[in-house]
């Protein structure tokens, strides 16, 4: 790391010592280093494939199909993800009783591997290791979807109800969740410390909250590779490699 990197570490402990609410917004970036693409940077995988909206996937069999297929073909990085340094040490810091939840724009429940309960990862996009029914809200394994592709040579409906049955993400075209984004909101507006990890911060509304908490009072904290639009208004802008510097804080 850089000297001036070092520098910015030493004041990010001071920063992390001295909050009593800490809450971490974490995007693409924090999962690169575990081999999860970064979907909308450039050569990834929304610039080779136009992304199915929503309601496209509804409206087709042909559709859900691609669909289906091109998440089933991307499943060997997903189900073989480990969690990353950024990771581990965002679950310290949540044993240690200084981070009370996760917000994340990431699909790929990397921050639950890590250790972080379900309850304490608000997913703003979903998450994209399990499926759900679209009516009903049953939950599928993805190998159970897997099979059933192959055996009948189309994705299969809810054997409950006939619902579509899609990955548990929110797709392009669909609603933001409504209980995630109002506890994002809650969990903002409650901490000293916000920390954006990983985000290039121009997805909204979900780029709203970094500016939501530094008006509610919180210092705000900005961990990315490249720069974003907030970093004016940040206490502390860090472009480093984003494992090198959470890997201090990891507890041991
Ligand atoms: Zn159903």
């Amino acid at each position: 790391m850089t000297p001036a990197g070092e520098r910015a570490v030493a004041r990010l402990r001071e920063l992390i010592e001295v909050a009593r609410t800490i809450v971490p917004f974490t995007g693409a970036g924090i999962s690169t280093e575990c081999g999860i693409p970064d979907f909308r940077s450039p050569g990834g995988i929304w610039t080779k494939y136009r992304p199915i909206q929503f309601e496209d996937f509804v409206a087709s069999q042909e559709m859900r199909d691609e669909s289906w297929r091109r998440r089933l073909a991307m499943d060997a990085q997903f189900s073989t993800a480990r969690p990353g340094r950024g990771h581990l040490a965002l679950a310290g810091l949540h044993r240690a009783g200084k981070v009370p939840a996760v917000i994340t724009q990431n699909i790929d429940n990397l921050h639950q591997a890590s250790g972080i309960p379900d309850a304490a990862v608000v997913e703003l996009h979903g998450n994209t290791t399990y499926a759900i029914c679209l009516d009903c809200a049953r939950r599928y394994e993805l190998g159970w979807v897997r099979e059933r592709f192959g055996a009948a040579g189309q994705s299969p409906d809810c054997e409950d109800c006939g619902g579509y049955i899609k990955t548990a993400t929110i797709s392009f075209g669909q609603a933001m969740p409504e209980g995630p984004m109002r506890r994002a909101e809650a969990l903002t507006l409650s901490c000293d410390l916000f920390l954006a990890i990983g985000s290039s911060l121009v997805v909204w509304p979900a780029a709203g909250f970094p500016l939501m908490a530094k008006r509610n009072g919180a210092k705000l904290v900005i961990l990315n590779r490249d720069a974003t639009e907030f970093d004016d208004v940040a206490d502390l802008v860090i472009h480093e490699d984003i494992g090198s510097v959470l890997a201090p804080f990891i507890a041991h």
